[in-house]
């Protein structure tokens, strides 16, 4: 590290603590929603970096094959949704991470309060979807370096979800974003390579960026497959969703919740493949 960590501890706004603890209680029996928000997001952020590139084409930094990684360990408990999309700023993390600023915002707190109405579409609308992440998570750390930004001017944001989150700078050599949810023990079953899988694919289907994860074992390994004791094992990725621009599918494929985000449809960014 060439910087001398300097956490900083702060309190969320009023209105995210209210939301967190709403969110917590009233959206518990569709928790993996969770994922649709997070994929969401990265998606989001690669088109954003597709857009500012066009007149900053550094910001690439010699990879521009975006996509979305979701990982896992077991041993850890841990789940990450990791982008090398446009990343945030210290201040960026400070103003999206830790307040709304939307307007508005009391009545959508009144609107998710009635217990009836707890639609969990209305959070994607309202755009306070990584909330969502502590519905499943005991505790979530965002580690992030905007494109542009130098490796040891990269963010770590940490949260139990308990009306405080801490911030400091730390070296990230990729762009980008990750996401790391430490699972609470009764949500461990997202850490299943089945179960995690067909969220995934249910949610990311209509996302035109590849979303990997890792390849699965599908029997019993081979002789020639046994691993050393000591032989670090790098994990091999595939692309688990369609990754089809939207525009590129044909109608009857593309329902009405997938138009949620703009920027997915928007014809400046599209992708071929
Ligand atoms: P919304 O995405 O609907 O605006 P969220 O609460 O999900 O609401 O996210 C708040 C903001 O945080 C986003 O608008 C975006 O600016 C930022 N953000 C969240 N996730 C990412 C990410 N993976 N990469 C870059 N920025 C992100």
């Amino acid at each position: 590290m060439t910087e001398v960590a300097n956490k900083e501890t702060h309190s969320f706004q009023t209105e995210v603590k209210q939301l967190l603890n709403l969110m917590v209680h009233s959206l518990y029996s569709n928790k993996e929603i969770f994922l649709r928000e997070l994929v969401s997001n990265a998606a989001d952020a690669a088109d954003k970096l597709r857009f500012e590139a066009l007149s900053h084409k550094d910001y690439y930094e010699n990879d521009s094959d975006l996509k979305i990684r979701i990982s896992t360990d077991k041993e850890a408990g841990t789940l990450t949704i990791s982008d090398n999309g446009i990343g945030m700023t210290k201040q960026e993390v400070m103003d999206n991470l830790g307040t709304i600023a939307r307007s508005g915002t009391s009545e959508f707190i009144k609107q998710m309060s009635k217990e009836d109405k707890a639609d969990s579409n209305l959070i994607g609308q309202f755009g306070v979807g990584f909330y969502s992440s502590f519905i499943v998570a005991d505790s979530v750390e965002v580690r992030t370096r905007r494109a542009g930004d130098p490796k040891d001017k990269a963010v770590s944001w940490i949260s139990a979800g308990d009306g405080e989150f801490s911030i400091e700078t730390i070296d990230k050599e990729d762009r980008g974003t990750d996401i790391i949810l430490t699972l609470k023990d009764e949500e461990k079953e997202f850490l299943e390579p089945w179960r995690l899988r067909s969220v995934i694919s249910k949610y990311s289907d209509h996302i035109s960026l590849p979303v990997e994860m890792e390849k699965m074992d599908m029997g019993m390994p081979d002789e020639d497959d046994k691993k050393e004791e000591d032989e670090v094992v790098v994990p091999e990725y595939e692309v688990v969703n369609k990754a089809t621009a939207l525009w590129s599918r044909p109608k009857s494929e593309i329902k009405k919740k997938n138009t949620k985000n703009f920027t997915n449809i928007y014809p400046m960014i599209l992708r071929t493949h």
